[in-house]
């Protein structure tokens, strides 16, 4: 229902004995910059939905899902409650051209049932296990068995180990591999050398008696920086600010400021 061949609003439907929904994302910023949105389909159709992980190009559209019809989705507990926090970011950015709203958006957190990596759960006779992606806090590979055939889903993968996440775990034979391709054809440099870097030029600023500024995307990447940056440099002052800060709005990362004493 959307996905193939572009990058944003995953969207795919199997049907096994049950009709099963894989992601339901939004490009927030499609073509003109106006946002897209998944294919339209009958959405009552759906037993169960299963999201990978809570970027909005795969669960951003999970709201529509309650705006008519009353079906489950499964996912991550990380996974349900990183959805609360980029949801609310989402809708606070795209308000009116959304087409559901905050009595929707409450409705999906509550129809979630959790899963648990490597568990099976069971929807009809289909056999559904998630398995750790290495991309981002509760993101899961999707496997399910129906009648002996297994398929593997990949959502977004991460095979090297980072400083948030071990890569991913999977080691099963499958019969039809649906995988993601966003990087397929790039070499990324080095992930070492690429943190030795940012750290020399983090130590000449600061050595200097600057100050870095570093923007970055609020999930995973925040965070990562700043495990980046305390393994090389245990001294240097870390500030975080804005949504990467938060967890069900408490800040998670706080430091002391050791000049002015304010956090
Ligand atoms: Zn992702």
């Amino acid at each position: 229902m959307g996905a193939s061949q572009e990058v944003g609003r995953s969207a795919f439907l199997l049907n096994t004995d049950k009709t099963l929904l894989l992601d339901y994302g939004i490009k927030i910023f499609g073509k003109n910059g106006e946002a897209e949105f998944p294919l339209d389909f009958n959405e009552k159709t759906v037993d169960a939905a299963i999201i990978s992980h809570a970027h909005m190009d795969h669960s951003g559209f999970l709201p529509n899902l309650y705006t008519f019809s009353k079906t489950r989705w499964i996912g991550t507990p990380p996974t349900h409650d990183l959805c609360e926090i980029l949801l609310a970011d989402s809708m606070k950015i795209m308000g009116e051209k959304l087409p559901f709203d905050q009595s929707h958006y409450k409705k999906a957190l509550k129809y979630w049932i959790p899963a648990v990596y490597e568990r099976p759960m069971q929807v009809g006779k289909t056999e559904i296990r998630l398995f750790d992606a290495g991309h981002i806090a509760g993101s899961a590979m999707i496997e399910l068995d129906y009648e002996g055939r297994k398929i593997l889903y990949s959502g977004d993968i991460k095979l090297d180990p980072t400083r948030m996440h071990d890569g991913l775990k999977y080691d099963e034979e499958v019969d039809v591999l649906f995988i993601e391709s966003t990087y397929s054809n790039r070499e990324h440099p080095e992930r070492k050398e690429i943190e030795q870097q940012l750290i020399e030029e983090i130590e000449e600023t600061t050595g200097e008696g600057g100050t870095v500024l570093l923007p970055s995307f609020a999930l995973g990447r925040t965070q990562e920086l700043v495990r980046v940056i305390r393994a090389h440099n245990k001294d240097v002052p870390v500030f975080v600010d804005g949504m990467g800060k938060q967890r069900k709005g408490q800040p998670i990362i706080q430091q002391v400021c050791k000049r002015c004493g304010s956090h």
